[in-house]
């Protein structure tokens, strides 16, 4: 149940494994397949029409990956003592009942909305799905708006601040915080506010979201904590909650989060039950907690752990390290493992590292610098996380970090790595050298 990511995988690895199976993907809206992390891209043009973001239509998928797609099909119910799932036809409002060996839940996240209401003006967004997408894509071309306000200040609201400004609107971005991209460093995030800065989006800091100011269905305005703010076109990015009610119902154990809790084989605390992506809590390999982390690389690993497993393997996903990027604007903004606060509040003795070393030699032209931050554990030398940030070379450096933090590596073997030297690539000292060899003279 649930035709994005998690879903997807699920179905086709499973039907791959074991054609013999009969698979059905019940999907309670329109799209299936597509390319959900690419839809700022497309509201802001880089990607110019939205079945690019679409991998599979239901007839395709039917078609080439031999699973049954039920579309505007939604899960009302679950009885597991039947073995047996309650789903609407949502086209004709009846409903029907259907039997289950294996049932994989990959009903994935929704966009927070702080109150319903506000939804129901013409002008408020929330980008969560396809059709959320296109709406907005529409509403930008049609109406031609000239200001917006980005409730959030999270990665989603600052690639949808890009994908606005280059529709030419005035930008604000309010945010709870004093920074935006709470998740990130401290220094990391000056870094990013800098950037928006340039770019010309105002940055409401420590400010809260009171009121959606509406009249006659359309958005006027956004009312906070330090007054109201004049908009054409409001958008909530503040975040996502899992679509885990009916699982819960059904007597599907769930984290803190709100997840469903699985273990290293996406089983659920329900015998036959499976769970994968955005519905679900998963495994922090470093603080070794279950933390909530909705991402698409997560979602599509798990689906296929998921898919194997209930075509008759034992295969097991192993838990995440959290490695995350965000264009912002020019930079690319990385993230990997815990932040420093995270790290002592899980018992690490924690001491940082920041450096700002060149992306390409000293001679050739272009080179940008790299701000590379290291949290390591005093005790042990352990690289505990990372944030990186730059014009270049930020995203693919920290990938090398997140093989090291899932590794257990410590910044002395970090400091030894055989990483390349090409002018126009790299300096002859990386910044990830630079940063190892700053952080051993603490150890
Ligand atoms: C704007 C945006 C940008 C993003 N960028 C990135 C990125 O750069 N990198 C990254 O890793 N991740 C990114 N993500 C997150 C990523 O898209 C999601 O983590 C991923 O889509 C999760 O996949 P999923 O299949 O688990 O869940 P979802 O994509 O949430 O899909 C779940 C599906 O289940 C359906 N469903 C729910 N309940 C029911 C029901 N009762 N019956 C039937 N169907 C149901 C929903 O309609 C939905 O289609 C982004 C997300 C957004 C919104």
């Amino acid at each position: 149940v649930g035709g994005v990511a998690a879903g997807t995988s699920a179905a086709a690895k499973a039907k791959r494994l074991d054609p013999a199976l009969d698979i059905t993907l019940f999907e309670q809206g329109e799209f299936i397949s597509y390319g959900a992390c690419s839809m700022p891209y497309y509201i802001g043009d880089v990607i110019p029409d939205h079945e690019r973001l679409i991998a599979y239509t239901p007839a395709k998928f039917r078609e080439e990956r031999g699973c049954e797609v039920r579309t505007l099909h939604r899960l009302e119910a679950i009885q597991p003592h039947r073995k047996l799932i309650v789903v609407r036809d949502l086209a004709k409002n009846t409903t029907a009942e259907f039997r289950y060996d294996k049932l994989v839940l990959a009903t994935g996240a929704r966009a927070r909305v702080p109150d319903a209401a506000w939804l129901k003006a013409e002008n408020v967004f929330s980008i969560k799905n396809l059709r959320d997408s296109i709406r907005l894509k529409t509403y930008l071309r049609e109406r031609r708006p000239h200001r917006a306000v980005i409730l959030g200040g999270g990665y989603i609201g600052m690639e949808m601040a890009e994908a606005l400004v280059h529709h030419r609107l005035s930008v604000t971005v309010v945010h709870k915080d004093s920074l935006p991209m709470t998740g990130l460093e401290e220094e990391a995030r000056r870094i990013v506010l800098d950037e928006l800065t340039a770019a010309g989006v105002r940055f409401e800091a420590d400010t809260a979201v009171l009121d959606v100011i509406q009249r006659e269905g359309v958005a006027t305005g956004v009312q906070t904590s330090k007054g109201a703010i004049d908009t054409d076109l409001v958008l909530l990015a503040l975040g996502f909650q899992p679509n885990t009610e009916i699982a819960r119902e059904a007597g599907v154990r769930c984290g803190r989060s709100g997840g469903i809790l699985v273990d290293t084989k996406t089983r659920t605390s329900v015998e036959h039950i499976y769970a994968a992506g955005a519905c679900t809590e998963v495994r922090n390999v470093v603080s070794n907690k279950p933390i909530y982390l909705p991402l698409g690389h997560i979602a599509n690993k798990m689906g296929w752990v998921a898919g194997e497993n209930i075509a008759g393997n034992a295969a097991e996903f192993p838990g995440v390290v959290r490695t995350t990027a965000v264009k912002v604007f020019r930079l690319e903004v990385a993230s990997v493992g815990l932040g420093s606060r995270e790290a002592a509040d899980c018992g690490f003795r924690v001491f940082t590292e920041c450096v700002n070393a060149p992306s390409r030699a000293r001679q050739y032209p272009g080179s940008k610098l790299v701000f590379v931050k290291l949290i390591v554990d005093q005790r042990t030398g352990r690289l505990l996380g990372a944030n990186l940030v730059g014009e270049e070379g930020a995203a693919s450096r920290a990938n090398v970090l997140s093989v090291l933090v899932q590794r257990g590596m410590t910044v002395a073997e970090m400091a030894r790595l055989d990483l390349l030297y090409t002018p126009p690539f790299a300096p002859a000292w990386d910044p990830l050298l630079v940063a190892a060899n700053q952080a051993l003279k603490h150890l």
